[in-house]
């Protein structure tokens, strides 16, 4: 059985004021039957690790370096997200694919920065309207997840899979409970093929979760908890999603 997780994505947002009140609504509503960890923007991490050490909430960041360290302007290596005590970090998150043209095999050699230094990366894939109505679904996310599953080699089961539509993130049209279970279930398949850890792995599904769609999508056999864009800066949303995952 499966530990379900919920993560939440702060993206661009938050203020040492908004972010004190939404850790403390979240830690305030403990004890969770759920694992669950707020991946804040990066000036942040400090005061998230501050905040949060000793509680049950994990956090991390929302991008990586590729690279160990040297002259990149504006990166921020593994290393640094591991002195942190960061526990997780989102990679190819469909917004980096998309404004920073990050390409499959640039985020599979950021996994394997992050899990070179302890830190989980959380693999994100998924498709456009675009690609969907034409059918391109399956080939998408499994072209994806292979770059990935190839860059980490033995160590793939190590990471942990968001499945986020891009046609639902941010746009409050959710995957429905079969749509994303269908697509988790060709994940797991493919993680199947690669490693012999595939059914512990955690597949999380992200776009659109709210507190009332969030048990129907939870509760899909191969959706192991859940990605949470807009719904995690509100802490008695996310409060609510962790709890319709256990
Ligand atoms: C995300 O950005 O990872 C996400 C899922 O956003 P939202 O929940 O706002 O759709």
């Amino acid at each position: 059985m499966r530990r379900k997780l919920v993560v939440g994505n702060w993206k661009m947002h938050g203020s040492h004021a908004a972010n004190a009140e939404l850790l403390a609504g979240i830690l305030a509503a403990k004890p969770y039957a759920c694992d669950l960890a707020v991946c804040v923007p990066a000036p942040y991490l400090s005061e998230a690790a501050v905040t949060l050490a000793g509680s049950s909430v994990r956090w991390g960041a929302q991008d990586c370096s590729a690279h160990e360290q040297g002259a990149y302007t504006g990166e921020v290596a593994a290393s640094m997200l591991s002195e942190f005590g960061c526990r997780y970090v989102i990679v190819g998150h469909s917004e980096r694919r998309s404004y920073h043209h990050e390409t499959d095999l640039l985020v599979a050699d950021k996994a394997k920065a992050a899990l070179a230094k302890g830190v989980t990366p959380i693999v994100c894939v998924g498709e456009t309207l675009a690609q969907r109505e034409a059918g391109e679904t399956e080939t998408v996310v499994k072209r994806q997840l292979s770059a990935v599953i190839h860059a980490l080699g033995h160590c793939a089961g190590e990471m942990v899979v968001a499945y986020e539509p891009l046609w639902a993130i941010g746009t409050g049209r959710t995957a429905s409970p079969e749509q994303a279970q269908a697509v988790h279930q060709v994940l797991r398949a493919q993680l199947r093929a690669a490693t012999a850890h595939a059914d512990a792995m955690l597949i999380l599904y992200g776009g659109s979760v709210k507190p009332d769609n969030a048990a129907q999508l939870f509760a899909q056999p191969d959706i192991d908890g859940g990605l949470i864009g807009g719904a995690s800066l509100k802490a008695a949303d996310f409060v609510a999603i962790c709890r319709a995952a256990g």
